[in-house]
């Protein structure tokens, strides 16, 4: 194809802004359809993101450390019981833990919000499941767990084509004043599709108003945001380490301790336990309800690491060089004949590095297979495990995203903007 492999230059102000953390592949090789090989540029960090040197480096420390945890009674183990538990501290600390807080590590997003699923207390005068309200705007992984295991209302207002988060502000209030009382408000810190986040601090207001409580999908807005729990009042909070720059495998679940210890413990088995007799079980309250089985050492380790290394960068500069990326990445699609950039709130401020996009007349997994093989260049194509969003905004055949974080340079977005262009102009 004439498709172009030179990096464009846009010449917008941000010039070629550097990563603000170096992260490991970014120099990985990948094959092109034509045989030359490319740097692989990784636009897909939503999904997951590559983890941080820093991070890499500590798991590399820990590996020889690695014993039994809670149990054994060697060094080793007594060492890596130190270290997984100060990595629960330090994963609490990074999103401002309230001192009665419980920090749980989880596998992910999904599980920590499957977790609490099972914790919303049941109606005390009927027995019946907890109430949870949640948007039609949420990531299947803040959308299932209620539908499967709470009494779900599922406003379908929130994604109107050309809405307000006023509106949104409106809706779900006039729902929260409802005779009968939710236990708890499920809303996305910011959105896996468009990047754009509710008003969390009205949020939260209008929830505590009518004694609900409020749970935040952090997966896109902890990689991204400095969050507190102390200071914005939310009450749990769950997020994905792998998107937070650590690799896979661990989570966290953060917040209120009275429903996490009166809650089923999420895991039946060792370490979850006081005594267990044969016809009786006492359960631990704390993390290790439900935290049954061989903690993950190296994924907090790993996960906490992360959350230091973003600690210490300023918020401000996280937000200035995302926020730039992201303002370079739209101009530059939505310059380009044929492109539309999703945008669901006309009122949202500040959205996080995540862009997506459809280019017409072209399938969106059309364009992601040709990102790939022609250009070394990763997005993903999809629904983003967002149907009830994407589908009211007219996309069931789904989108293409590309997102950028602290890892990103200012010329991946350039060679991205280029090669969709190249698509448009000189065909696949
Ligand atoms: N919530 C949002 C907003 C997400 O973007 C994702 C992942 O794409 C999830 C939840 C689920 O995260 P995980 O797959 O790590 O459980």
């Amino acid at each position: 194809t004439a498709a172009t492999h030179t990096t464009t230059t846009l010449g917008t102000p941000t010039g070629n802004a550097a990563p603000l953390l170096p992260v490991v592949g970014h120099d990985t090789l990948v094959p092109l359809v034509d045989g030359r090989q490319v740097a692989y540029s990784n636009l897909d960090v939503a999904a997951s993101a590559p983890a941080l040197e820093s991070v890499a480096e500590r798991v590399a420390e820990t590996l020889p450390l690695y014993a039994s945890v809670h149990r054994g009674a060697g060094y080793l183990s007594q060492v890596s019981t130190a270290l997984y538990e100060a990595s629960r501290r330090a994963i609490g600390e990074f999103v401002g833990a309230r001192d009665d807080d419980l920090t749980l590590v989880t596998r992910n997003t999904t599980d920590s919000l499957n977790l609490l699923a099972g914790c919303v207390p049941t109606d005390p005068d009927t027995g019946a499941a907890g109430r949870v309200l949640v948007l039609d705007v949420e990531h299947h992984a803040n959308l299932l767990p209620w539908q499967r295991d709470t009494d779900a209302t599922v406003l379908t207002g929130a994604a109107s084509v050309a809405g307000t988060l006023a509106q949104v502000r409106d809706e779900l209030a006039a729902a929260v004043a409802e005779n009968r009382p939710y236990a708890l408000l499920a809303v996305t810190g910011a959105s896996n599709v468009t990047g754009e986040s509710l008003p969390l601090a009205e949020l939260v207001a209008t929830a505590h108003e009518h004694g609900a409580r409020i749970v935040l999908d952090g997966a896109q807005l902890v990689p991204h945001r400095r969050i507190s729990l102390a200071d914005t009042g939310v009450d749990y909070l769950a997020f994905s380490g792998h998107k937070t720059y650590a690799p896979y495998g661990a989570g966290a679940l953060v917040g209120r301790r009275d429903w996490l210890d009166a809650g089923t413990p999420y895991l039946a088995g060792g370490g979850a336990v006081r005594r267990v007799r044969a016809d009786r079980t006492d359960w631990h309250d704390g993390p290790a309800r439900h935290e049954a089985g061989s903690p993950n050492v190296i994924g907090a380790v790993a996960l906490a690491a992360a959350c230091e290394a973003l600690a210490a960068l300023d918020p401000a500069e996280v937000r200035a060089h995302e926020g730039a990326l992201r303002g370079r990445l739209v101009d530059g699609l939505e310059a380009i004949d044929r492109v539309s950039v999703v945008r669901v709130w006309a009122d949202a401020v500040d959205p996080v590095g995540v862009v997506t996009f459809t280019v017409a007349g072209y399938d969106p997994g059309l364009v992601a297979a040709y990102l790939s093989a022609e250009h070394g260049i990763g997005v993903r194509d999809g629904r983003f495990c967002a149907h009830p969003l994407l589908g009211r905004l007219g996309f069931d055949a789904g989108a293409v995203r590309a997102s950028v974080g602290v890892g990103t340079a200012g010329e991946e977005v350039d060679r991205l903007v280029a090669a969709v262009r190249a698509l448009v102009t000189d065909g696949p």
